[in-house]
């Protein structure tokens, strides 16, 4: 079973201050992350190599530093990586293409595994693209997932519905949250990751035909939070009731 799995660098979103004056996030000297569904994603390929054999490759598109997040996913069990330095300006559409080629390039790859959206930008469209560039089906918001040699059958999430969904081989599956706990590595496995090759790929030299963005990022603004910093103690019935109506007063409890 040739798996790969798609893991995006993000910044640490929890982290992010909005630039009071001009309403920017501040996104220098904020530390970066594997987005975190991705983590489920790759706990989950491990898995299925560990039941089927085979092997775990993970796929980024990113800058340089990327390298040294990409680690992280080697330590917990994939097998090496390949890192996809985008052009300036990339977008969905050039970034789904980047990795549909990538992938395709391996030869037979039996399984893609994505999160069901990165924790940065939420678009939740790069699972089904890029099964889309690579013409093969997709199976999205699986929070079960049991792979055999033939087929896999995925339990999804369609919000007010579970549906159970199966498929034959090549397939691109979208994960949720709850599909697992990721492991953490040991110190030996965080160590030997060190070892295990990361491949690096220039955008312009993979021979996509269309590397051309189609959206335009205009802006991005941040909603600053104002605390009220209200603390309610001692009595704790007042308390209660006190919270209750404050609650209440801002709409908060319909
Ligand atoms: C270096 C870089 C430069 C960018 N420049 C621009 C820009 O100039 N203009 C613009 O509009 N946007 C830009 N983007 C943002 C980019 O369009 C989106 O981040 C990207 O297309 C994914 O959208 P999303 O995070 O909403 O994906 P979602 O669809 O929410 O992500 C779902 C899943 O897809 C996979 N995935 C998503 N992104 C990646 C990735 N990069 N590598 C590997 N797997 C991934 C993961 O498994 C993830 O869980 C840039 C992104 C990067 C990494």
């Amino acid at each position: 079973m040739n798996i790969v799995v798609c893991a995006k660098q993000v910044v640490d979103v929890g982290e992010i201050k909005v630039n009071p004056s001009t309403g920017k996030p501040v996104l220098e000297g904020i530390p970066k992350k594997i987005s975190d569904i991705d983590k489920n994603a790759a706990e989950e390929a491990i898995r299925i190599k560990e039941k089927l054999k085979g092997k775990v490759t993970v796929i980024t598109v990113g800058s340089e530093d990327a390298r040294e997040r990409i680690k992280e996913i080697l330590a917990m069990g994939a097998d090496d990586a390949v890192l996809i330095v985008p052009p300036e300006g990339a977008d969905y559409h050039v970034i789904s293409n980047l990795i549909a080629k990538a992938i395709k390039d391996m030869g037979q790859v039996d399984l893609v595994l994505c999160g069901e959206a990165s924790i940065d930008m939420f678009s939740g469209q790069m699972g089904p693209r890029i099964a889309g560039a690579m013409d093969i089906p997709q199976l999205s918001y699986a929070f079960k997932i049991d792979a055999e040699a033939e087929k896999i059958t995925a339990e999804r999430n369609m919000g007010d519905k579970r549906v159970v969904s199966e498929s034959t081989y090549p397939v691109l599956l979208t994960v949720t949250k709850e599909i697992n706990v990721p492991r953490l590595p040991s110190l030996m496995q965080i160590l030997g990751s060190a070892a295990k090759p990361i491949k690096v790929l220039k955008a312009p030299d993979m021979n996509v035909p269309d590397l051309a963005p189609k959206v335009v990022l205009e802006d991005v603004k941040g909603l600053a939070m104002n605390r009220k910093n209200l603390i309610f103690k001692d009595d704790l019935d007042q308390a209660v009731k006190d919270l209750a109506e404050n609650l209440s007063k801002d709409g908060a409890l319909g």
